[in-house]
């Protein structure tokens, strides 16, 4: 297997408008051909990270969680990439499915996000940055998250993820 685990980084973060901050942050390093997979329970925060990283990409449309639609492309509203977000929850395993939504097509040109894509969508690229959040143990507030990004393969051994802590 190519694909080896090049850098991790932990970051916590205590609120909603921070988690969109980090996705800001992240979005400055963000490339065309870059996949981005979100792991986390329900309501972990993977869409508002998202939408983060559509203000930073500076693309059009609001990040949300889609119903009954599995991928959204917000176009870019100057030069850069498009944001693909794909929630990939009611997608089956198989790659049938999958491939209908020509994610490989679009991924040259695009920053791909794909929420619940575990098992899923790992054959698009073998640099994948792999973003899990869980809620922090022990708190009461329900606000705090921690964030652990694996960049896996070479493409993440350029990136500076180091900065996201700072
Ligand atoms: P997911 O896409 O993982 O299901 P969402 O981003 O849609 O999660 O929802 C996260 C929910 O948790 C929102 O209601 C948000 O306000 C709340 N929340 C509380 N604290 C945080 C945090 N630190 N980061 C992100 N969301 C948080
Ligand atoms: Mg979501």
């Amino acid at each position: 297997d190519p694909a080896t685990l090049v850098t991790t980084v932990t970051v916590t973060v205590n609120s909603p408008d921070l988690m969109r901050e980090l996705g800001l942050a992240l979005a400055k390093q963000l490339r065309p051909g870059d996949l981005v997979m979100l792991t986390g329970e329900l309501g972990a925060g993977k869409t508002t990270l998202t939408r983060g990283l559509g203000e930073g990409l500076g693309v059009r449309g609001a990040v949300t969680s889609p119903t009954f639609v599995i991928a959204r492309v917000h176009p870019p509203l100057a030069d850069g990439p498009a944001l693909v977000h794909v929630d990939a929850y009611r997608l089956g395993g198989g790659l049938d499915e999958m491939e209908d939504l020509d994610l490989d097509v679009s991924l040259p040109d695009s920053v791909v996000v794909v929420e619940w894509g575990d098992g899923k969508v790992e054959e698009l690229s073998d640099d994948r940055l792999h973003v899990l959040i869980d809620r922090a143990t022990g708190d009461t507030t329900d606000e705090v998250r921690v964030v652990t990004l694996n960049g896996i393969g070479e493409r993440w051994s350029r990136a500076d993820l180091g900065s996201l802590t700072g």
